[in-house]
């Protein structure tokens, strides 16, 4: 632990060995099972973490309740004030969040940093929405007659977060459902329940010096048991889901159950196409970054390179050698390039993948395995490793999260197309081609059908100005910047009768 100076980040950031999961109106409790977080780098016990039992779940809502009800009465611009705020306190926290991201989820230092970076960019987008949360007028077809919509706040919003991106999500969801005059409450993942604690000691301190009601921002840590607590809550507006599509289809259907509205943010299986007509070497980087970064557990991974018969060997042969290069080890370390999965049962799921791949006669061209001995105690180090497919195999119609790269070839535009949009998910897509007819035609509405269409750019990270998510399997739900605001507010369409008359819409007569 020492080695990478986590006891002092742990310390700064307010985690002890052992914690209380539940966070809510300025106190911490919780009286559910004991969560241990080991740290897939070097498979250290880091802390330990005191679950939310289902009554501690019902004291966190009668508090979001009276934070709600004060909260939603803060003009949009001052609740503005108040993320503008949280974004300069992760300013200063960067170092140490960015750290403790690395080192509880296992990926690279920068990419930890940088998941901090994406949470002050989400604040700094919304402190201007926040004087932007525009509805439309429009002519009244009755004289003396005013109409116009409005929005307003919607309420509690549940937050139920994967593990891959333990501090983003929850920034990209909270940051908006603020301004919109939400109260949140957040289920962190329970591999990632340190994280959890983090971030809300950051913003309990903002709302402490604010003197708001810290109900505005709860946390309960726990297992799938209180996130189905959550799920089926009505006093839960929203729920804003990011996980697998295993897991998001039960979330869906149960929240739908009871009228609830969901943000569904699911698994990808995305797919660069790499046309004749690509610039090569931009194809590699895009192509090997997307396929090994995060260890491939990013919803945006690549997973599919689908490549033009005519570059096939080429881009092979680069890849192989590409792959030769690859460092793998501590993500603490900036030298390597690929650190650990998750947990052991990732290790299982990506061993059993490429078994299955083999079975159904994938040909690998960059061999898998478990890496062991020292520096990889965890047991969570593994290969990434390359298959040739074809796209219609049922394991490469499945996301494995792991590093497992499958090669296609093509012919015609058109059936590389075809294959990129033949996956049960529609999340991320990319093209490489310098040629503008191909480009045009991927984007248009014959082209990729995912959520996220790229040109000469790979499939994996996105900016947070953008609307977030994807089609299909992928669950529809979008997040992060645009208009993804509406999300988080009810749409209210107002007439106003300043007239002496009450004349009826469409010329409908009533006399008395
Ligand atoms: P997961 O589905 O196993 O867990 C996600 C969350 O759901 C966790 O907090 C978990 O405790 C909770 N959960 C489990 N069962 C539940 C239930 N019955 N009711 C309510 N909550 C429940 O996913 P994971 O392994 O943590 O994350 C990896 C998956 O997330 C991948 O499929 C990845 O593609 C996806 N993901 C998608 C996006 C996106 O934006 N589309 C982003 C990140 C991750």
């Amino acid at each position: 632990i020492n080695d990478f100076g986590i006891e002092k980040t742990l310390k700064n950031l307010g985690i002890s060995k052992e914690n209380k999961g539940v966070c809510s109106g300025g106190k911490s409790f919780a009286n559910g099972d004991l969560i241990e977080s080991y740290s897939p780098t070097d498979g250290k016990l880091i802390a330990k973490v005191k679950s939310a039992a289902s009554k501690d779940y019902d004291k966190v809502i009668e508090t979001a309740k009276s934070a709600f009800a004060e909260f939603r009465m803060i003009p949009a611009p001052k609740r503005g004030e108040l993320v503008r705020q949280f974004g300069n306190k992760l300013r200063e926290k960067k170092d140490d969040l960015g750290k403790l991201v690395s080192y509880e989820m296992g990926k690279s230092l920068q990419e930890g940093l940088g998941e901090v970076q994406e949470m002050i960019d989400i604040c700094d987008f919304a402190v201007g929405l926040s004087r932007q949360l525009h509805g439309f007028t429009m002519h009244s077809e009755r004289p003396g007659h005013r109409m116009y919509e409005q929005y307003h706040p919607l309420g509690i919003v549940g937050i139920i977060s994967a593990f891959n991106f333990p501090v983003a999500v929850w920034s990209w969801n909270n940051a908006l459902s603020w301004i919109c005059g939400n109260v949140t409450i957040w289920k962190p993942s329970e591999k990632t329940p340190l994280c959890g604690i983090a971030c809300q000691n950051i913003i309990s301190e903002v709302l402490k010096e604010n003197n708001l009601p810290e109900g505005i921002s709860n946390l309960i840590v726990g297992d799938h048991k209180i996130g189905d607590q959550l799920v089926n809550d009505k006093n839960i507006a929203l729920v804003s889901f990011t996980g697998s599509t295993r897991v998001g289809r039960i979330v869906g259907t149960n929240v739908a159950q009871r009228f609830g509205k969901s943000i569904l943010e699911l698994g990808g299986n995305n797919a660069i196409i790499i046309s004749k007509d690509a610039d090569l070497d931009m194809s590699i980087i895009g192509a090997v970054f997307g396929a090994v970064g995060t260890a491939g557990q990013r919803c945006t991974s690549t997973r599919r390179l689908i490549i033009h018969e005519s570059v096939y060997d080429e881009v092979k042969n680069r890849l192989v050698k590409a792959y030769g290069q690859l460092k793998i080890g501590n993500p603490l370390d900036e030298k390597n390039h690929v650190g650990p999965l998750i947990d052991q049962n990732a290790v299982q799921q990506y061993l059993d993948s490429i078994k299955k791949c083999k079975k159904e006669g994938g040909k690998f061209i960059v061999e898998g395995g478990i890496l062991e001995g020292k520096n990889f105690e965890s047991g969570c180090y593994v290969k990434p490793c390359i298959a040739e497919v074809k796209n219609s195999f049922e394991i490469v119609q499945h996301e494995t999260f792991a590093p497992i790269l499958y090669l296609i070839k093509y012919k015609k535009l058109e059936d590389a197309i075809a294959m990129q949009n033949d996956v049960p998910q529609g999340l991320s897509s990319a093209i490489m081609t310098q040629n503008l007819r191909e480009a045009e035609l991927f984007l248009s509405q014959a082209g990729s059908d995912c959520g996220i269409a790229n040109v000469n750019i790979g499939t994996s990270g996105a900016e947070i100005g953008g609307a977030f998510g994807g089609e299909k399997e992928t669950g529809g739900g979008r997040e992060s910047g645009s208009d993804v605001w509406k999300y988080y507010m009810r749409r209210q369409t107002n007439t106003i009768n300043y007239s002496t008359h009450l004349p009826l819409a469409q010329g409908i007569r009533f006399d008395l």
